[in-house]
């Protein structure tokens, strides 16, 4: 089942669940962007790159949602993504609409000044269809506040204007807002202190993806008493039950480009990570990862979604029947867009927040999100995923309403 096939099928199954019949409008994208644009590459060559911009639902404000490199890219995908983006900017109630992007890139094998001739040339073919008032980029899977940087660039060279607000996780020197960096990983652990109460799970952590999200994710928790004994990248894994030294994981990690033969750990692939002794398992890599097959060898009882669909619909059906709790990438991820709105509304406004002000808002944020989807959860008796999906599609669906966009 294709990514955008999954996304559909949790729409139905969402909407089924609360009798919400009028989703028709959300099961196409408003807006598909495709394009195709020559880079020069370093060695004189020219070579064509594709690229996508969705723009899902603009019901509740313009499109908002990030853009991935990665040569798996395609518009099946970034359709799923924004989204799931539409969703996930519904859950925590912030006044966007759902947007993703990609470029069908190997940013393993481009230097860094191809990496951004193609940010440049993107944007280039992207212009007229993102600004701060239609459709918000950010950063996403192999981007980061450097191709951000590049991208806002471009666009003010190419508008003539001084406009920091089409673009968020951007450098601080730029308009980027303090705390966007790890906002991601910040609001899911704010997440989980808030479900603690709920959900007790224990203190043990495995996290598949080591990059900005999953690495983040590993020091905070590691910080606050957590023992994080797994973590991998596309290279492979490391697992110790004694717990991993997250800092040195971190330099080792940056040292050598993988987190596998890191000192007092043993070495485990990607698949033995998902089924390894944890309480809580956290995939922060790509999508697809829990699948039917290994569901049933899952051993955490608590799965929290740091990546965007790692987890298939038919492996979520087998994990809610083994009784494992799994808090959905909709509501568990959703900080970084926290932080990306606030950013916005600093970029606005003209006025910027000291870091504190942002955390506290943003744990706010996440902490209302969880009540609210918990209390919709308990209400209709659905998993979390499903009770996110129904809120997110209720407000949605009010919002095209109101607009007259449906009866
Ligand atoms: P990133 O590029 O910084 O890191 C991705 C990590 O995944 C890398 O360590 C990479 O080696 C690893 N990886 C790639 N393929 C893998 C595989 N097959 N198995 C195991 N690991 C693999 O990206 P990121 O920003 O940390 O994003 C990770 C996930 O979190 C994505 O699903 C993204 O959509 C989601 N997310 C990120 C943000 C954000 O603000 N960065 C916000 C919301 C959601």
């Amino acid at each position: 089942m294709s990514a955008f096939e999954n996304a559909m099928k949790q729409l139905e199954e969402a909407a089924s669940a609360v009798g919400e019949q009028d989703v028709e409008i959300l099961k196409e994208p408003k807006r598909t962007l495709q394009v195709s644009f020559p880079v020069r590459m370093d060695d004189g060559s020219i070579k064509i790159f594709r690229g996508y911009r969705v723009q899902y639902n603009l019901a509740r404000g313009p499109a908002k949602g990030g853009i991935r490199f990665h040569p798996k890219v395609d518009l099946d995908e970034v359709k799923a993504l924004a989204f799931w983006m539409a969703v996930k900017n519904a859950v925590i109630d912030i006044p966007y609409g759902g947007g993703k992007g990609g470029v069908e890139a190997d940013v393993k094998k481009l230097s860094e000044a191809e990496k951004e001739r193609i940010s440049r040339e993107f944007i280039k073919a992207i212009k007229d269809f993102i600004g701060p008032k239609k459709d918000i980029p950010a950063p996403d899977v192999y981007t980061d506040s450097k191709v951000m940087g590049w991208m806002l660039d471009e666009y003010e060279k190419l508008t003539g204007e001084h406009s920091p607000g089409v673009i968020t996780g951007k450098p601080l020197s730029l308009g980027g807002s303090k705390g966007r960096a790890f906002s991601t990983a910040l609001g899911g652990v704010y997440l989980l202190e808030a479900a603690a109460k709920e959900l007790t799970p224990g203190k043990k952590a495995a996290i598949q993806g080591f990059g900005n999200a999953g690495s983040n994710v590993a020091g905070f928790l590691s910080e606050r008493g957590y023992k994080i004994v797994a973590a991998s990248d596309s290279k492979g894994g490391v697992y110790t039950k004694q717990g991993l030294d997250v800092s040195a994981l971190i330099e080792h990690k940056k040292k050598t480009g993988s987190v596998i033969n890191f000192r007092n750990a043993e070495n485990i692939t990607n698949e033995e990570l998902l089924e390894c002794e944890t309480d809580i398992l956290i995939p922060a890599a790509l999508e697809n990862q829990v699948t039917k097959e290994n569901a049933p060898r899952i051993k955490a009882s608590v799965i929290s979604e740091l990546a965007n669909g790692p987890i298939t619909p038919e492996a979520d059906k087998i994990l809610e029947k083994r009784g494992i709790i799994v808090i959905p990438d909709v509501l568990f991820n959703a900080g970084g867009v926290a932080v990306s709105y606030f950013e916005w509304v600093q970029n606005n406004t003209g006025l910027y927040w000291k870091e504190q002000e942002v955390l506290d808002r943003l744990k706010e944020k996440m902490s209302q999100a969880f009540a609210e989807v918990l209390d919709a959860s308990k209400k209709h008796k659905l998993s979390l995923r499903k009770a996110a999906f129904a809120l997110a599609i209720k407000r949605i669906i009010e919002a095209e309403r109101d607009r007259g966009n449906i009866k």
